[in-house]
């Protein structure tokens, strides 16, 4: 048995499913999960010392490579000053201070330990600030597991939320409105009937957990100024698309400025850390100078704030847009030659340094209902085709691609082969 299988083995039975994320499981496809043993750049290797190219990058944080040496030595310089203090520190100020100059919505931050706390928080301040209690989502994006935001479109046209999974109360959901993306008439309709109840419409403003739903701008417009209209907020969670699509992430790409903004992933380069963000007025309402209570024990802790402000110097200091943009263009363009002789069975969507295969058949996928229903069964041979090459990507086809700056062009070219030669 390889130490693989073994511990594979093991973990069934001391953890639930194997794993401590659902998705990790690979039940959306064949195979076990791999378990990494160390990782390093854009490559890593599992426990029997077999190699894989990663396209998965721990689902984002990995924008320079996995054990970035820059980053490396800040964090273990960062450990032997204390790894958790408890009190405020240099870096956390001077980590807010750097969103703050990067990101057009930041004036203050607040910093948690994931992004589904930093949403979930966010959200509480929404509700302060306006005195309102309902609020927005989209389906298709994903904000992380709080209970207010793990609910599902009802049945029937605009209309309360319920549960999208066991253990959230139906009456917690019903404060939730979900709506289906890239519909302007669904959200005019909205407006009209509950816009005046709003505290906050949240969404991911390229949304990247579905596939890669990309938006068109002028939906993300109208969701702006019907927010504004009725005295509601609007938060962009950007806990994929901050520091990914650039310094200002999607905000910026777009020229939309929300009220409020959520980050995790790249922020922490690989450390537990979320953020959110907004104005000073609304930052201010926050405990301890207002009256929105919110804490935490582990929140602006001093190793993981090293590890976010070195990776955003990082990025700073090697002009890494241009270059991550540069691959995902190789990649694009690779795949496009690729296509030229024979039939894919996908078709690329990339945005950035962002990459999905996306179902043929269908032109811009813009909402979670225009996917067909089968999709995720022609990944399954896809997947396994590759992962016995060596090359990792994601185990669900609703989940993106990730190129980081520790990424070749070879590396590039031999994701474009794979592919190629599986349509073959
Ligand atoms: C990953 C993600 C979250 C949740 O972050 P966690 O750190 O996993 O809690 C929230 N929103 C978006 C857009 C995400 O991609």
């Amino acid at each position: 048995m390889s130490l693989q299988d073994d511990l594979w083995s093991r973990a069934q039975h001391a953890l639930p499913g194997g794993v401590s994320s659902p998705v990790r499981a690979f039940q959306a496809v064949d195979g076990d999960p791999i378990f990494y043993r160390e990782a390093s750049g854009a490559h890593f290797e599992d426990l029997d010392g077999k190699r894989y190219l990663d396209f998965v990058m721990s689902w984002g944080p990995m924008i320079l490579g996995h054990a970035h040496p820059t980053v490396v030595e800040t964090v273990q310089a960062a450990v032997t000053r204390g790894m958790s203090y408890g009190a405020p520190c240099e870096d956390e100020v001077k980590l807010a201070e750097k969103v703050r100059d990067w990101h057009p919505a930041v004036e203050k931050l607040r910093f948690v330990s994931s992004g589904t706390e930093a949403v979930m928080s966010a959200i509480r301040l929404a509700r302060g600030a306006t005195g309102r209690d309902r609020i927005l989502k989209f389906s298709g994006c994903y904000h992380g597991h709080s209970d207010a935001l793990l609910v599902a479109a009802g049945s029937g046209l605009v209309t309360f939320g319920e549960p999208a999974s066991a253990g959230v109360p139906a009456d917690f959901t019903h404060l939730t409105s979900v709506l289906p993306l890239d519909d302007d008439a669904a959200l005019e309709a909205f407006f009209a009937d509950k816009g005046g109840e709003l505290a906050v419409a949240v969404i991911e403003p390229l949304p990247a957990n579905n596939g890669l739903l990309v938006q068109r701008k002028a939906f993300l417009e109208k969701l702006r100024a019907l927010t504004e209209e009725h005295g509601a907020l609007l938060l962009f969670d950007e806990v994929i698309s901050g520091f990914r699509l650039g310094k200002g992430g999607a905000s910026e790409a777009y020229e939309i400025t929300p009220d409020l903004v959520t980050f995790g992933k790249i922020m922490g380069g690989g450390m537990p850390v979320g953020a959110f963000g907004g104005s000073v007025a609304l930052m201010d309402q926050l405990a301890p100078l207002g009256p929105v209570y919110q804490a935490g024990t582990l929140s602006g802790n001093p190793v993981a704030m090293a590890a976010g402000l070195a990776t955003l110097q990082v990025l700073e200091e090697q002009d890494a847009y241009q270059r991550l943009e540069s691959l995902g263009q190789r990649l694009e363009q690779g795949l496009a030659e690729a296509s030229e002789g024979r039939q894919l069975p996908f078709r690329l969507v990339r945005v950035a340094s962002l990459f999905w295969l996306a179902p043929l058949g269908t032109d811009a996928v813009r909402s979670a209902e225009a996917l067909p229903a089968d999709f995720g069964e022609a990944y399954r041979p896809i997947h396994s085709a590759l992962l016995a090459q060596g090359i990792y990507l994601a185990p669900s086809a609703y989940e993106v691609g990730f190129l980081s700056t520790a990424h070749q062009e070879e590396d590039v070219d031999r994701l474009v082969s794979a592919l190629a030669s599986f349509a073959r």
